[in-house]
């Protein structure tokens, strides 16, 4: 079968999928307390994602990211995981990853690492238990550290992704840095990107760029670049006293297109073809309007053909970035 291939020749290999738009947290930076929720209808249902998801790997998608809302609080999930596993059992598939925040992994750690799951990026941005609550609204830091813990256990891979929050977990910089250390975790942060109208109007001042925070850490480390790319934001360097490798994710950062292997789906089955880029393929009419896989398979071929060369926004785009974090909380971030 032919490949999925954009019109700048880069070969699509990376689907990052979200399963439900609910959470169990309502981090102040990406949801507003009193969500509504998409009606149940609208979703996909598993065996939609499964037929969806098998349709790309079957074009090529050699890497598949589970994320949400939080992609654990979704009923039946570990039947997603079990269906989406046989196409690592035939090689089909290179990786199958989720993005969580941690908060059910004390129960889901084990069985996902059964299902051939090896390494998972848990959102932490503070270990101050008061500052976790207040941050999340309704999370429990001791529940998502037995979380951690238990897919440590279960040999699992840990990356700590924390949101880069000004006035909030500067002072915890070097703190989380010594734990990931101590606990054998990576860690990568991520800038904040400013939120949607219906949130917080604290944001702005909360912005820390990653630049600052890396000079920060230049004051006392030295930090070597690592040329290691993975197709999406994120950069990495080296903290050579340490020999940890630290990421940083410029969301909005127009540094990172040329090599851009991924496109992402919504619980909704929206296909976005570019983060920055509000123009997206609805591949839920396809999939609902026929059993045959090729009508569905063309459906995503013509979405492809219209993966933008890039994007460029910047923070005074307010409307853009505020439709970008909407996105996120739909698809995953
Ligand atoms: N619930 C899962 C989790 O917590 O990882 C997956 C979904 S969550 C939207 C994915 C990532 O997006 C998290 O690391 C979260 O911190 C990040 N995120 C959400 N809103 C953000 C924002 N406004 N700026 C930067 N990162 C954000």
């Amino acid at each position: 079968m032919q490949p999925l291939i954009d019109p700048f020749a880069r070969a699509i290999s990376y689907l990052r999928v979200s399963v439900t738009d609910r959470c169990d947290f309502r981090c102040t930076y990406c949801m507003s307390e009193h969500m509504t929720f998409l009606p149940k209808a609208d979703l996909l249902s598993l065996e939609e994602l499964d037929r969806l998801c098998s349709t790309f790997v079957g074009l090529g998608v050699q890497k598949l990211r589970i994320t949400g809302g939080e992609p654990l609080v979704r009923k039946g999930i570990l039947t997603f995981f079990q269906a989406m596993s046989r196409h690592l059992q035939t090689g089909a598939l290179k990786e199958l990853t989720l993005t969580t925040n941690g908060s059910q992994l004390a129960k889901f750690a084990q069985p996902l690492a059964d299902l051939g799951v090896k390494r998972i990026n848990v959102s932490l941005d503070t270990l101050d238990p008061a500052k976790f609550a207040e941050i999340t609204r309704w999370g429990r830091l001791p529940q998502v550290l037995d979380g951690i813990e238990a897919a440590k256990a279960a040999g699992l891979r840990v990356k700590i992704n924390a949101v880069a929050l000004k006035g909030f977990n500067e002072d915890e910089l070097f703190s989380l840095l010594d734990w990931c250390a101590a606990q054998g975790h990576d860690l990568t942060f991520i800038e904040v990107m400013p939120m949607g109208e219906d949130m917080s109007p604290l944001r702005l001042d909360q912005y820390w760029p990653l630049k600052d925070l890396r000079a920060r850490l230049a004051e006392r480390f030295t930090l070597t670049d690592l040329a290691e790319r993975t197709g999406g934001p994120a950069r990495y360097v080296r903290v050579e006293e340490t020999g940890q490798k630290v990421g940083f994710i410029t969301p909005l950062t127009h540094n990172f297109c040329e090599s851009c292997n991924r496109v992402r789906l919504t619980c909704t089955g929206e296909l976005y073809m570019c983060l920055g880029q509000e123009d997206m393929a609805d591949l839920r009419a396809p999939l609902r309007a026929s059993p045959d896989d090729a009508v569905l398979e063309h459906a995503i071929r013509a979405a492809i053909a219209r993966k933008p060369k890039g994007h460029d926004f910047d923070y005074s785009r307010q409307k853009v970035a505020g439709q970008i974090t909407r996105h996120m909380s739909h698809t995953g971030g």
